[in-house]
């Protein structure tokens, strides 16, 4: 049997391939810290449950109309007009099951064959799998001058004849950075002018630290929506911690969501309807639970580094935003999946290597787990790693002797 030369292409998710590893270890009894995970731990809000179990209780659950339905349409057009101060119309939204579907048809609604698409590293893992999905030509930015923040000019510079899109995720899964709003503005401005599409991934735009806001792309365009070929997606899994309830949604021109339509509806149909009773509840409900959800990653952020920074080499830029940060181990391992191998074989501590994001040397680590998962598993990492910690550590009554340089 043989399988597609797409398929051959195509690599299995790194991170849920972790969470997979992690709970096999888990459940053979192993102390795994999970310092991999790409989900908050908080419950979903409860104006999300209360709306979605009403749904649940008619125990009439039909297919939804393919692009979303009209409730929720109309709770991501207050959404919208609410934290991006945008007018649009319900032929501009489309639903789907979460920002990750959203994405591949859009991409499946823009790319001809072998057309490119560019986006910053370290980028998040599934663009470069989805482009190709698609069709299209995956083509990473690495900042000039090493950081995690590109310049336009670096940009420009991948920007080619065959280029269709641009993808920017601020903040960014993994590294938290927060792209500026000069950036976002030139970037605006760059994309209209050489009529690239510009896709904003703002998943974790409100999950932002320190007083400071995201900027809105929408600010700086010129045209109206259904002129312009900016376009952003957004979802419930992260901000709301709905995960498992699978929505995300797209706002663009009318042209490009009827596109993804008449794909989507071949594809998947509507998401799962109660799933949408649920995010209409989030979307419409107390919103609390997104500023709590805020507060604590802000502080586990604050833990994780003060934590991290006694690691003697470690460099680790401050996140902004998200619930992940990016350190550099290459004091230690250059190849940061031989590194990720060696933390989860030596001390049981799930990390996803750097390479996966286009950016190897360095870990992805998250810090939306509890504040003892956070401070032991960075401590479990530096006993590992730095050769003056004690020759034992105890993960929970098995003694572990450090007999490695
Ligand atoms: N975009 C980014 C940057 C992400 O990190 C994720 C999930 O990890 C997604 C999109 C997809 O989110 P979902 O499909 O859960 O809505």
């Amino acid at each position: 049997m043989s399988v597609s030369q797409l398929a051959r292409s195509i690599k299995a998710s790194p991170t849920l391939k972790l969470n997979e590893t992690a709970k096999k270890l888990r459940d053979k009894g192993e102390p795994v810290i999970h310092l991999g995970g790409g989900e908050p731990k908080s419950k979903a809000p409860l104006d999300a449950v209360l709306s979605c179990a009403a749904q649940l209780n008619t125990g009439e659950i039909r297919y939804a109309p393919s692009d979303g339905l009209p409730a929720l349409k109309k709770a991501i057009l207050r959404y919208t007009e609410e934290h991006y101060g945008r007018l649009a119309a319900p032929e501009n939204v489309i639903v789907s099951s979460g920002a990750k579907q959203s994405i591949q048809v859009l991409l499946y609604a823009i790319l001809e064959p072998k057309d490119e698409v560019v986006f910053p590293a370290p980028y998040w893992v599934s663009y470069p799998e989805m482009v190709k999905l698609a069709g299209g030509v995956p083509v990473a930015v690495e900042p000039e001058d090493g950081g995690f923040e590109p310049s336009v000019p670096d940009v420009a510079d991948k920007v080619g004849s065959y280029t269709r899109a641009v993808i920017l995720n601020s903040p960014n899964n993994p590294c938290g950075v927060m792209y500026s709003s000069d950036f976002i503005a030139e970037m605006v401005e760059f994309c209209e002018k050489k009529n690239l599409w510009l896709i904003m991934d703002d998943l974790y735009n409100r999950l932002v630290f320190d007083g400071q806001k995201a900027p809105n792309a929408y600010e700086f365009v010129k045209e109206d929506t259904d002129s312009s070929k900016l376009v952003v997606v957004q979802g419930v899994s992260k901000m709301y911690a709905m995960t498992g309830f699978r929505i995300g949604w797209t706002v663009a021109n009318r042209e490009v969501v009827e596109a993804m339509n008449n794909i989507q509806s071949h594809q998947t149909s509507g998401p799962a309807t109660v799933s949408q009773w649920a995010a209409i509840g989030a979307l419409s409900g107390v919103q609390t639970s997104v500023e709590s959800l805020r507060l604590t990653l802000e502080n586990n952020r604050n833990l994780m580094l003060d934590r991290l920074r006694t690691i003697p080499g470690v460099h680790v830029t401050k996140p902004a935003g998200t619930f992940y940060c990016f350190p550099d181990f290459r004091a230690y391992e250059k190849n940061s999946t031989r590194l990720a191998e060696l933390l989860l074989e030596r001390v049981r501590v799930v990390t996803v290597p750097g390479r996966e994001f286009g950016m190897d040397g360095h870990l992805r680590l998250s810090y939306c787990g509890t504040v003892k998962e956070i401070m032991e598993g960075v401590d479990r990492i530096k006993w590992t790693l730095d050769p003056s910690s004690p020759n034992e550590l105890f993960l929970g009554d098995r003694k572990l002797v450090r007999d490695w340089a």
